[in-house]
């Protein structure tokens, strides 16, 4: 292999543009969405080694062991929320806070757990990077949820859960909507749950996705 074989071609800002078209034409369609990740800079949640590759269509290792999501998932599990300006929104698993900062742009207020005081830390810095100031950050376990400021009208959970996670599902609005990765071992299907105004749910199956698993507790290590 010749050096230089894997140096991407164009300037960060037309990657960018050619990456979201390659959104578009797989179905992340919501020009709200599409906006959201035109203005948020992956480059600035990637870890040094990889930044090369921010705007490709593809996961990342982050510190901790844990990952930062395919554009294309964010793009899906965003627009799959259906998210309102005046939504208030629990995301569970911050990671890198890429996820965080899009729907930071979309909704109110975000509320975001992570189970790493060393990743909620350094999303910390880059929310105050971007003059993100609609996200409250805690170090917890998220699989509990964050009952004090239950119920929302949207929950987001970037790591996969065993099963069906009825503990968030019942901090959702009675019409909110919950997206999570649901299934155990490596590949799992990505579920949108839609309250009916009623206490129950509509199921959908948005297709087959990987994501680190939803562990007990927080972490012991930083
Ligand atoms: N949306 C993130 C994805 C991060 S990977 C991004 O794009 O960067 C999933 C994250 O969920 C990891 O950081 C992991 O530590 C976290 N996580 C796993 N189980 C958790 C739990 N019970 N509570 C809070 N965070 C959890």
């Amino acid at each position: 292999m010749a050096a230089g074989d894997d140096v991407p071609e164009g300037t960060p800002a037309e990657r960018l543009a050619k990456l979201v078209l390659a959104l578009r034409s797989q179905g992340v369609t919501d020009p709200g969405v599409l906006g959201a990740i035109e203005k948020t800079p992956r480059d600035l949640f990637t870890p040094e080694l990889f930044r090369e590759r921010s705007w490709e269509d593809q996961a990342l290792p982050i510190a901790c062991g844990q990952t930062i999501s395919q554009p294309f998932i964010v793009g899906l599990m965003t627009q799959a929320l259906t998210l309102e300006p005046r939504s208030r929104v629990l995301e569970i698993g911050t990671g890198s806070g890429y996820q965080t900062a899009i729907l930071s742009r979309l909704a109110r207020l975000v509320y975001t757990v992570e189970r790493y005081r060393t990743l909620m830390k350094e999303a910390e810095a880059r929310f105050a990077v971007l003059g993100l100031t609609n996200i409250i950050t805690r170090f917890g376990d998220g699989g509990e949820g964050w009952a004090e400021q239950a119920p929302f009208d949207r929950i987001m959970v970037t790591a996969a859960a065993d099963e069906e996670p009825k503990r968030l599902l019942a901090q959702l609005k009675p019409s909110g909507v919950l997206v999570a990765p649901v299934g155990r071992g490596p590949v799992q299907t990505l579920i949108r749950y839609a309250g009916d105004g009623k206490g129950g749910f509509v199921q959908e199956s948005l297709g087959e996705v990987r994501f680190v698993p939803l562990l007990e507790g927080t972490a012991k290590e930083l």
